[in-house]
């Protein structure tokens, strides 16, 4: 069995660090073309294609705010114009937002997340199906989470819109498969990144947070990185419309582990 990706080219959203700077270059390292999308982090993004590079890679940095189908397409256009047709896609902007009860929460904070989790993956998710479908292969891959079945409260945004990435993938899947294109998620658990700094770089947070992880460690971003290459490889090529969960046992209900 060999996982490599030569020829294809790969998008991934989000790749200016964390779990989709990960997943940038471990697709890159299996030998797909790679286009670096940042939000922000211009230099981070650049600095990664420069690394691809050096080691005889193609790669672009390609900037977009994922919220604004304008600014969506401007993206497709830059990454295609230089990389040719888009095979793989990765959708891993996002946040979480602020944490409040849903009856307290701010409705721009609220809609926020639904506008970069939701609405963000959908329409970078269109423009690659119009290219994919019309060409009869292509996989896309939607960073969901565990919350998309686990309750999270003071993320109602954030649980919601992950559920509903879950549910939408899915639907794409089924749309999609006469196609020869899939549609897939993969939901990490806790990942050591900065999005959930405040987290761990708390010992009391950090110790709460154990006791939901089976495995007793967070997550690395090469945990989430490499099992995506897989996926949107030719070894992932039966799987469609469903959700992988990476996340040490998070949904496999520990606190059951001593007796229900
Ligand atoms: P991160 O904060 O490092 O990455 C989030 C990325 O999203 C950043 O690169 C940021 O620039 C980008 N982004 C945010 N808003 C954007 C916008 N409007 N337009 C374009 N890009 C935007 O955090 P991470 O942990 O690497 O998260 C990556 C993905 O993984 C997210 O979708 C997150 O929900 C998911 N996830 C993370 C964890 C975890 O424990 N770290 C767990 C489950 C799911």
């Amino acid at each position: 069995m060999q996982i490599r990706l030569d020829g294809k080219f790969a998008l991934v959203t989000g790749a200016s660090g964390g779990i989709g700077q990960a997943i940038a270059r471990s697709l890159a390292a299996s030998g797909a073309a790679v286009a670096f999308h940042y939000s922000s982090h211009a230099d981070t993004a650049h600095a990664s294609v420069a690394a691809v590079q050096g080691e005889g890679g193609r790669a672009v940095a390609v900037q977009a705010d994922v919220a604004d189908p304008a600014s969506v397409q401007a993206m497709f256009d830059a990454a295609e114009r230089a990389l040719g047709p888009i095979d793989i896609l990765i959708n891993c902007a996002g946040i979480d937002g602020k944490q409040a009860p849903s009856w307290e929460i701010d409705l721009a904070d609220w809609k926020k997340v639904i506008d970069v989790n939701l609405y963000g993956t959908f329409y970078c998710s269109q423009l690659a199906l119009k290219s994919m479908v019309a060409r009869k292969k292509g996989v896309i891959l939607n960073i969901s989470s565990v919350h998309e079945v686990i309750a999270w409260s003071g993320y109602s945004a954030y649980t919601a819109s992950k559920a509903a990435v879950s549910m939408m993938s899915k639907t794409m899947a089924q749309e999609a498969a006469p196609f020869g294109v899939r549609v897939l998620s993969l939901a990490p658990g806790a990942i050591q990144t900065d999005i959930n700094r405040a987290v761990w770089s708390d010992p009391e947070q950090m110790k709460d947070l154990l006791t939901k992880i089976p495995l007793g460690r967070m997550g690395k971003v090469e945990d989430i990185a490499d099992m995506v290459t897989v996926l949107v490889s030719d070894v992932g090529g039966y799987v469609t419309g469903t959700t992988l969960f990476v996340d040490g046992g998070m949904t496999d209900y520990p606190e059951f582990a001593h007796g229900g």
